[in-house]
């Protein structure tokens, strides 16, 4: 390999090592972990991040931006940020970016999935969907990358895996919740898997 080839190479790889993830969320950084491989992510406690960062937006697109700006302005890395939420379309998008926060804080997924549940007992529609927001900082150029995924919520939940509203969202084509299904059929199938995927594909072809 001609040493320029060699040396740029070995850059975009000691960068790949050097990608920070940009949340505190340990099923997100599980999740996104195990959809990555090859590429070492940082967390924020391995580069001593230890501030929240506020989500005021009411974009998935400006959220996800302003925690990867953040981080990226603390450590000086290449940084991805992702925002996530489940959508219910008989409440027009909502909890969307409020997912995390949807019966209040403290932030309490129980409570979460609870009021969803609650708040779609008289309604016909139950279809929702997933959305992931990546927002990665790569050499100092900014790029999105999103997944969705559909689905229905069921009326009480079901399972124990996955996080949040896991155990009421049954994806398109299945008939078990996240929380029952494993974990390498949520990644194949779910918004973040997505979302991460198209993230792996650029960074390959940045190569
Ligand atoms: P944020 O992206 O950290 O602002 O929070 C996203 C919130 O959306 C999570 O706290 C969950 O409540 C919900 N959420 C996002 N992705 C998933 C998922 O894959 N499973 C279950 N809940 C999710």
């Amino acid at each position: 390999m001609p040493r320029a080839v060699y040396a740029r190479a070995l850059i975009i790889f000691v960068r790949m090592e050097q990608l920070v993830l940009a949340s505190n969320n340990e099923g997100k950084i599980k999740e996104i972990k195990e959809i990555v491989g090859g590429i070492e992510l940082l967390s924020l406690m391995d580069i001593g991040f230890n501030d929240e960062i506020a989500e005021p937006y009411q974009t998935f697109e400006e959220n996800a931006l302003t925690k990867a700006m953040t981080v990226h302005r603390f450590c000086g890395k290449n940084v991805m940020a992702d925002d996530s939420g489940i959508c219910l379309n008989a409440l027009d998008g909502e909890p969307g970016v409020n997912s995390a926060y949807f019966a209040g804080l403290p932030r309490d997924d129980n409570k979460n999935l609870q009021k969803v549940l609650d708040e779609l007992q008289d309604k016909v529609d139950r279809s929702a969907y997933y959305k992931a927001l990546i927002c990665l900082i790569w050499n100092g150029g900014v790029h999105y990358f999103e997944g969705i995924c559909k689905g229905t919520i069921v009326k009480e939940r079901r399972g124990t895996g996955g996080f949040g509203y896991d155990p009421i969202f049954v994806p398109e084509g299945y008939d078990k919740t996240f929380g029952e299904l494993a974990p390498e059929i949520k990644n194949s199938l779910s918004h973040r898997g997505k979302a991460v995927s198209k993230m792996v594909a650029f960074l390959k072809a940045q190569q």
